[in-house]
């Protein structure tokens, strides 16, 4: 009953090529949770030049579909994240009878007969014969974890000899495929003894195990679909960076230290250990995604952001003759506001973008708010019309080639001074925009172009105008 498991204590092979994998199951949408895994797997083969192998543990034919399937190869696609090689476990059921039948002749597994409890329960199974011993492991994250595995008894191997239950496919995978670190999430902790048996049994060396903790929503409690636990193509569907989704989701439960939160692939890579992994359940944070998202935007170029934001600009405002001279200036706009690019359509929906490319459609109430700041003086419709002119008829006066926010701040700026900045600013703005938010109206101005902004004026300027 306690012969220590000796295989744990074998030597090791300093010259071994490290090979870990990803084993996801397509029986639902895998969220960050399981990518986090993926990733660790990924950064621990590559910094050791192992292997990073991806096995689909496609074996419970009832939940598993080629959507959910498809979704995962998108996703690695999209992080690319590369792999040495892939195995579909639903094609290695050969394999796995090989050994259910070696493990029978040899005594070490046997068909069991059963009494059927409820509705599905087998007459017969296939057991593992449990030498019934302590079991000891090291796992790289929590040190050495020993486990009496009397309690288990003669576990289930497979439901039948074509059907091996996950303790037996995924021991015969790992094997067959060379795996030498198992890095998998913290719920397969009490799975690992019975793997160690088996493991024993087949003569298979045991692998290094790392077993992460959970991630978990803000409150603390499980990361799931209610609690914004969502697919990532969701996100590169929302104009997310992948690189901005790789740095995010490394540092939930990991981080390399000091004060830098933003990385680059290539730098976790170098950076990451997986001893230095925490053991408590680390927090998915939308928020702070998109703060990371944001500055992986901000560190690209000016036609990389470009490229990134026409993917989600409204085919209406593409087609406008006015898009390809100011779209540049846009890109310049917009890169300070935007954490992922498809808010450029959110922009839009919230009137915050049309403008750039085409003249608003004027709120005269909007226009008249600006009487409401002038505390104390006397202002109605018709003296906003005439500070307007005076704004036009300055801005009139310089010229095209030097037109730009800097000289359109200036020839303002003394009218500002004399009419009350609040004022001129809210009607210039109002002028260009239509909204009572909107860019810098300076800047504004130098994108739309001495035309086209003294054309908004004069347009502001005339139904300030209008009798009603
Ligand atoms: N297919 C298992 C899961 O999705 C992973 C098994 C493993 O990593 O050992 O939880």
């Amino acid at each position: 009953m306690n012969n220590t498991n000796k295989s744990t204590e074998k030597t090791e092979d300093a010259t071994e090529q490290i090979v870990t994998r990803f084993a996801p199951s397509p029986t639902g949408f895998l969220h960050a949770g399981a990518y986090r895994t993926a990733l660790f797997a990924y950064f621990v083969a590559r910094k050791n030049n192992g292997k990073f192998l991806i096995r689909i543990e496609d074996t419970d034919r009832e939940r598993s579909t080629k959507e959910f399937e498809e979704n995962i190869f998108e996703t690695m696609e999209w992080l690319a994240l590369d792999y040495d090689g892939m195995e579909k476990q639903s094609d290695r059921v050969e394999n796995h009878k090989m050994y259910l039948e070696k493990l029978i002749k040899e005594d070490k597994a046997y068909v069991s007969k059963e009494t059927p409890v409820k509705e599905g329960d087998r007459e017969e199974v296939i057991r593992f014969r449990n030498p019934n011993k302590v079991v000891t492991f090291t796992d790289l994250i929590r040190g050495d974890i020993s486990v009496d595995t009397t309690d288990l008894g003669d576990f289930v191997i497979a439901k039948s000899i074509n059907e091996p239950v996950f303790h037996l496919a995924v021991v015969v995978d790992d094997f067959e495929m060379g795996v030498n670190h198992v890095i998998r999430g913290e719920d397969h902790i009490p799975n690992t003894p019975r793997h160690i048996l088996i493991m024993e049994a087949i003569g298979a060396p045991i692998p290094k195990f790392a077993h992460l903790p959970l991630v978990l929503s803000p409150d603390r409690t499980k990361f799931s679909k209610r609690k914004g636990a969502l697919p990532l193509t969701v996100y590169r569907d929302k104009g997310y960076l992948p690189e901005a989704l790789i740095n995010y989701i490394s540092m939930i439960g990991w981080n390399p230290g000091g004060e830098q939160d933003i990385f680059t692939k290539e730098e976790i890579i170098n950076l990451f250990d997986i001893t230095k992994v925490q053991k408590g359940g680390g927090i998915f944070d939308d928020v702070k995604l998109k703060w990371v998202n944001k500055e992986h935007m901000l560190k690209l170029s000016h036609d990389e952001y470009k490229n990134n934001l026409e993917k989600f600009m409204p085919e209406e405002l593409v087609s406008l003759p006015t898009y390809s001279s100011r779209i540049d200036s846009v890109v310049d706009i917009v890169r300070d506001r935007l954490e992922y690019f498809k808010q450029i359509q959110e922009m839009d929906e919230e009137g915050d973008l049309a403008y750039f490319f085409k003249a608003p459609l004027y709120d005269r109430e909007i226009l008249l708010c600006a009487e409401k700041m002038r505390k104390g003086k006397d202002l109605n419709h018709e003296s906003l019309a005439k500070i307007l002119e005076i704004c036009k008829a300055e801005l009139e006066k310089l010229e095209s080639n030097i037109w730009n926010k800097d000289s359109v701040k200036d020839t303002l700026w003394p009218i500002a001074e004399s009419e009350g900045r609040g004022i001129v600013l809210w009607a210039i703005r109002v002028s260009l925009s239509g909204k009572e938010k909107s860019p810098d109206p300076f800047i504004l101005s130098e994108t739309l172009g001495k035309e086209e902004t003294l054309k908004r004026i004069g347009e502001a300027e005339s139904i300030l105008k209008e009798k009603l």
